[in-house]
């Protein structure tokens, strides 16, 4: 199945679009990842000011491949990224954080995913890791770095709560063969270059789903090209995203969204140098049902 990408304005100051997969009408989710923004490559000449803004239920995984952000959270971190290294926040129960891109770097691109805790896993105390050690492999026109899972045979240490993979492949032109874990469903989305996936070319941003039961997923490249591999046991449970929030129920989002804007301290808080926080729109007038 080919999802193509749709242009989504954020919530920030200074009004980046992104390019966003799923969730998507025809997929929701691919594991336990439910969110996939692919921002830029942009020339930047004001930068991302993503001010405070809550989170729960979920973790965020940032991953650029150019341009630096500085990261902050209501658990203490302060953290610059940049290209090659993971932020992962585990949101759990709840926690806020703000982005500011820095103008220092002039180009900006990246990807922000989002994966969906299990239930039971649902209000743990949030966390924040940076890591900077991942697991390279190269072979036959073939890099990759495994942010996330476990990649043939090298595997990532970022905390997860459900079997997963994310791995960067940069790929030279030529007929690839990735072998990949057949208990999982994956997606392929192109970050840059020149791809054809099952026969078919793929625009960039775009992503090619896979279901479960595949052992080797079949890459045609004939302009080096990188792209995301996001794959993960088929998610067993139907969730409720709303916002920054994911729950099972209605109950849970519409506490959350008033607890934050009430500023109660379930989300906690932190210094920035952007300043204030982002507060959380109205519920629509319907009774939200998880999907
Ligand atoms: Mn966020």
């Amino acid at each position: 199945m080919r999802i193509e990408p749709r242009r989504v304005k954020l919530t920030t100051r200074t009004s980046i679009e992104i390019s966003r997969t799923i969730p998507h009408a025809r997929l929701k989710t691919i594991g336990a990842w439910c969110f996939i923004d692919h921002f830029g490559p942009t020339e930047q000449t004001k930068p991302m000011v993503v001010a405070a803004h809550p989170h729960s239920g979920l973790q965020t995984v940032t991953w650029l491949f150019e341009g630096h952000i500085e990261h902050r959270d209501s658990v203490g971190s302060v953290q610059l990224i940049t290209p090659g290294q993971v932020n992962l926040m585990t949101a759990g129960k709840g926690i806020s954080h703000s982005e500011l891109s820095m103008e220092c770097a002039k180009w900006f691109h990246g990807v922000q995913l989002w994966v969906a805790l299990p239930k039971q896993s649902l209000d743990i105390d949030p966390f924040f890791e940076h890591i900077e050690q991942l697991p390279r492999l190269e072979m036959q026109g073939l890099r990759a770095t495994v942010l996330v899972g476990e990649f043939m045979g090298h595997a990532a240490m970022a905390k997860t709560f459900s079997p997963l993979v994310g791995v960067e492949l940069v790929l030279e032109p030529g007929t690839h063969k990735i072998p990949v874990d057949a208990g999982m469903e994956h997606g392929l989305m192109l970050v840059a270059g020149d791809v054809a996936v099952a026969g078919q070319g793929m625009e960039t941003s775009s992503l090619h789903y896979f279901e479960a039961g595949k052992a080797e997923l079949e890459i045609t490249v004939s302009k080096t090209a990188t792209m995301m591999l996001l794959g993960g046991e088929p998610f067993q449970e139907k969730i409720l995203m709303w916002w920054n929030f994911i729950g099972r129920t209605h109950e849970q989002i519409a506490l959350a969204r008033s607890q934050w804007n009430k500023r109660e301290a379930r989300f906690g808080s932190f210094e920035d140098q952007i300043g204030g926080w982002i507060p959380a729109p109205d519920l629509p007038n319907i009774h939200l049902k998880p999907r």
